[in-house]
């Protein structure tokens, strides 16, 4: 059986939806909690908004791009720190919620069993969970673990949106190739975003119309 045609794609965000995004993640970002324990979440409050994705997929890189600080990679670096829900307060506007690194190859069952339920818990008791940006290295094959966590959206019926980092590392040809193969993961889940975002925090590419992205979920 043929697939049935994608509805087109939501028009990209005007120059209005732009600055909205850049105003937005020019105000100050900061720690506010990290969790090791469901029961120890912040009572919700502001839309949130989660970062997951492969341990090294460039998720430090990205939400220090998108804020121009450093918080989250001196947060997520701290012993300790990265292995729990780190909660950052974007201007008392919007939370953003880095999520543990996945897919340490090393990592025993009981380990990635944990990880599941830990986060399976967290995406299915938060109200205020908007989205999820599930980041895919550019440069690197779909994992077993990445399709994991898609699924694990949306079984938790949490939207998520695929993000390819590091765009500036892979010719245009393959960087095509990788778009392609990513929309079709995300029209495969009911929960996936119909748009892939395609950013570098290297070169900025992508970075504003991400902004524009967010800033539509900001109080
Ligand atoms: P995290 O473990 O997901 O937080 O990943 P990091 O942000 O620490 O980045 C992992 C590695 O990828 C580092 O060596 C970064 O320098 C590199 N990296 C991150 N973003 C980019 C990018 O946009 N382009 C390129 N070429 N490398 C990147």
């Amino acid at each position: 059986m043929s697939e049935p045609e994608p509805p087109p794609p939501p028009e990209p965000p005007d120059d209005e939806a732009i600055e909205r995004g850049r105003k937005l993640f020019a105000q100050p970002c900061t720690f506010f909690f990290g969790a090791q324990q469901l029961d120890q979440l912040p009572p919700p409050g502001l839309p949130e908004i989660a970062f997951a994705g492969r341990s090294n997929v460039g998720k430090s890189s990205l939400v220090n791009a998108l804020t121009g600080q450093k918080a989250l990679a001196r947060v997520s670096q701290t012993p300790g720190r990265t292995k729990q829900l780190n909660f950052f307060d974007l201007g008392g506007r919007l939370v953003l919620v880095d999520m543990p690194g996945y897919g340490f190859a090393r990592a025993s069952k009981d380990v990635k069993e944990d990880w599941q339920g830990m986060m399976f818990s967290y995406l299915q008791g938060r109200p205020t969970l908007r989205r999820a940006m599930l980041l895919l290295d550019a440069r690197v094959s779909v994992k077993e673990t990445d399709t994991q966590a898609m699924e694990l959206f949306s079984k938790a019926a949490v939207p998520f949106q695929l993000v390819l980092t590091k765009a500036d590392a892979v010719g245009a040809a393959a960087l095509a190739a990788k778009q392609q193969e990513a929309h079709t993961l995300a029209r495969r889940h009911a929960a996936g975003h119909p748009v892939v975002m395609t950013t570098s925090s290297d070169t900025g590419l992508g970075i504003a119309l991400l902004r524009a992205e967010l800033a539509a979920f900001a109080a």
